[in-house]
């Protein structure tokens, strides 16, 4: 399993090797947004738009800090996920730090498929229920054999196609390993493309 790994891999054996390309600032500012004592609690199903995109308050913004303490509790995206057999369950919260697809030959061996379609969460938004069996970094359900996601130390990443009710709401910004690429898939409009990992 040696040599092609995209993202930050645990395999790799140094996570933080690869991480200049995402400021820990962004990574900061997220984890923010999630209350403490909230992960793997009940959350509220309401899907709300992401708080970049709300519109200006009719009061000028009077009232916002309170208001945005209020809506941080409540209004958080929340996602959830599930192995084929449905033994195994997810969740993540919050919008992810970033979205990809990665063309890479450990992603094609272990999906077994042409490419990977995931993303990347602060691990405090993510929570799961069922036994899950782990190779190399890679989790998936023993039972059924359904790939979810790479547990790592301060993030997660998730499959996106085991995400229920498809599709996603969620679009690929970067691609990884392209030159593993298919020759009839084309490069994804406005994704930054990587011959390899990010560096
Ligand atoms: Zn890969
Ligand atoms: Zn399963």
């Amino acid at each position: 399993m040696k040599g092609e790994n995209h993202d930050r891999r645990t395999e790799n054996g140094d996570p933080g090797a690869k991480s200049s390309a995402w400021p820990p600032l962004q990574l900061q500012r997220i984890r923010q947004e999630i209350p403490a004592g909230r992960q793997g609690g009940q959350a509220p199903l309401r899907e709300v738009r992401p708080l970049r995109h709300r519109t200006r308050s009719a009061d000028g913004g009077k009232a916002a800090p309170a208001r945005a303490a209020h809506q941080s509790r409540f209004l958080m995206r929340r996602r959830s996920g599930s192995c084929l057999c449905g033994a195994v369950a997810y969740s993540v919260e919050g919008e992810p730090l970033r979205v990809g697809l990665c063309h890479c030959a450990d992603c094609r061996k272990s999906s077994g498929s042409a490419f990977v379609f995931f993303a990347v969460w602060p691990r405090p938004a993510f929570s799961h229920t069922g036994q899950i069996a782990t190779f190399a970094g890679r989790s998936f359900c023993p039972a059924c054999g359904g790939r979810l996601f790479c547990l790592q130390e301060e993030t997660v990443e998730i499959r996106l196609g085991s995400l229920d009710s498809p599709p996603t709401d969620l679009e690929p910004t970067y691609e990884l390993w392209i030159k593993r690429r298919e020759a009839w898939l084309r490069e994804l409009p406005g994704a930054k493309q990587y011959a390899e990992d990010v560096n």
